[in-house]
C-alpha cells in the first residue's frame, strides 16, 4: 500500500522548498501545494492519532485498514530553529502523567527515540562529564553567580550526579529576569571564551531564536553533538536532549509524550523534568549510536527496546536484484533517493511498486520472508530508503 504522510507546520521547521519535509511531500503527493512562507517541520508516517497516514489508493487511514496501531511512529524532521529541551518519560511515568494530566501528556506510552541524520545535524544530548560542567561554570562567572555560591561550592567539593542535579535545579528555577541578565552578560563580555570553546555560533543562534531563555544556558551543561549523514543518536527514557539544526529521519515508540524545560513557547514542566531526568555525565563521543551491517547494502539500527528498529538500505546502481530478508511484522518504507521496483508478496498475491524519492509504502506481514528491490527503468542513480519496523532484531 502506498501512503501519504502527515505534514506538520511547526514554527521551528525549515521554510518552503529548503525543507526536506516539503521536498518529500511534494514528490510523494501531486496535490501538495508548496507555500514558500510556510515552515515544514515534520512528516509523520504511522498510525498515531495526531497524524495518521492515508492509503493513497482508497483514501482510508492506515489504522482503519490495519485495524490496529503500529508500535512505532516514523518521521522525517527538518529543523531550522531549536526544538525544546526535553526528556521523554518511561512507561510507568507516562501512565501516571497521562492519568493525572491528560491535557499535557496525551498518551500513556513511553517514547524512546532514534534520530538518523540526513544532512549535517546538530543536537544537545545528555549531560557533559561533571568536571567539564564545573569548568564551564568557573569560566563563565555570570553563570556561576546565577547558580549561587552554595551549589557551586558543593560541585567543587564533589563533582557528582547529586551536585550536578543541585546546580541544574538552581539554574532551571532561577527567575526569568536573572536568567536574561546572565545571558546578556555572557553575550556581551564572553565572546572570546565562547569562541575558544566552539560555542559562539550556537550560543548566538539559540539566543537569537529564544532570547533570554534558560535553555540557552543549557549549552554549558549538555553535550553538543555534530552528526554527519548516516550517524545516529538514541534517546532512552529520561535522557535530556534538544535538536538544534538539520534534517533527520526519526523513529520512536508510538507516543507524543514530551516533558519540556526550555527553548519553547509551549508549557514548561521544570518540576517534572528535574524529577525525571537522568543526571549522569558522559563524553559526547559515547552518544553516537552505531548501526550494525548486514551486508554492503544494508545496515540496521537496533535500539534496546522492542517497539522499533530502523533498516537503512543503500543499493548501488551497479547492483541487479537485491533481496532483503524480513520478519512478518508490518513495516513502513520511505524512499530518499534513486529508483527501484519493489516486489512484495501481499494477501492479494505478488505486487510491484516503482519506488522514487518521496515514495512511502506500507509493507504487510504477508511480505515475509523477503522483499526484492529490482532495477527500475531509468535506474542510473544509487538507491536509498529507510524502513521502520518492529524490533525483531532484538528478539532474535
Ligand atoms: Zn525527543
Amino acid at each position: 500500500m502506498e501512503l501519504t504522510g502527515w505534514v506538520k507546520n511547526y514554527d521551528w521547521g525549515r521554510k518552503g522548498i529548503n525543507s526536506a519535509v516539503a521536498q518529500l511531500a511534494m514528490a510523494n503527493d501531486p496535490d501538495f501545494t508548496l507555500n514558500e512562507e510556510e515552515s515544514y517541520a515534520e512528516m509523520w508516517m504511522g498510525t498515531h492519532i495526531c497524524g495518521v497516514s492515508v492509503v493513497k489508493e482508497t483514501g482510508e487511514t492506515l489504522d482503519r485498514v490495519l485495524k490496529k496501531d503500529l508500535p512505532y511512529l516514523f518521521k522525517v524532521l527538518s529543523i531550522s530553529k531549536a526544538l525544546s529541551i526535553q526528556v521523554h518519560p518511561n512507561k510507568c511515568e507516562a501512565e501516571r502523567l497521562h492519568k493525572e494530566r491528560p491535557e499535557i501528556y496525551k498518551d500513556d506510552n513511553h517514547k524512546p527515540e532514534l534520530a538518523i541524520a540526513l544532512t549535517p545535524f546538530v543536537a544537545l544530548v545528555g549531560f557533559q562529564p561533571v568536571e567539564d560542567i564545573r569548568d564551564f561554570i568557573d569560566e563563565f562567572q555570570p553563570l556561576s553567580k546565577l547558580i549561587g555560591k552554595e551549589a557551586v561550592d558543593k560541585l567543587h567539593q564533589s563533582p557528582s550526579s547529586e551536585t550536578l542535579k543541585l546546580c541544574y535545579e538552581k539554574l532551571m528555577n532561577s527567575k526569568e529576569a536573572d536568567v536574561a541578565k546572565c545571558i546578556k552578560d555572557i553575550a556581551k563580555n564572553y565572546q572570546r571564551e565562547l569562541k575558544f570553546n566552539e560555542l559562539l555560533n550556537v550560543f548566538n543562534k539559540v539566543n537569537a531564536d529564544f532570547p533570554g531563555d534558560v535553555g540557552v544556558l543549557s549549552l554549558f551543561f549538555l553535550n553538543l553533538v555534530h552528526l554527519q549523514p548516516g550517524q545516529a543518536i538514541y534517546l532512552g527514557a529520561n535522557e535530556i536532549h534538544a535538536y538544534l539544526d538539520g534534517d533527520c529521519v526519526e523513529c520512536m515508540a508510538c507516543s507524543d509524550n514530551v516533558i519540556r524545560a526550555g527553548l519553547t513557547p509551549k508549557y514548561k514542566d521544570v518540576e517534572q523534568l528535574i524529577a525525571s531526568v537522568i543526571f549522569e555525565g558522559a563524553d559526547a563521543g559515547r552518544k553516537l549510536f552505531l548501526p550494525y551491517h548486514i551486508d554492503e547494502n544494508v545496515q540496521v539500527y537496533v535500539p534496546p527496546v522492542d517497539d522499533f528498529a530502523v533498516i537503512h538500505v543503500a543499493i548501488k546502481h551497479t547492483v541487479e536484484n537485491y533481496k532483503l530478508q524480513i520478519q512478518p511484522y508490518g513495516s513502513i518504507l520511505i524512499t530518499l533517493e534513486g529508483s527501484r521496483t519493489l516486489r512484495v508478496n501481499t494477501s492479494a498475491g505478488p505486487k510491484e511498486i516503482v519506488l522514487t524519492r518521496g515514495s512511502i509504502v506500507y509493507i504487510p506481514v504477508e511480505a515475509a520472508p523477503e522483499i526484492e528491490f529490482a532495477p527500475a527503468e531509468d535506474c542510473g542513480e544509487n538507491f536509498t530508503c529507510y524502513i521502520a519496523t518492529y524490533n525483531y532484531f532484538r528478539v532474535a
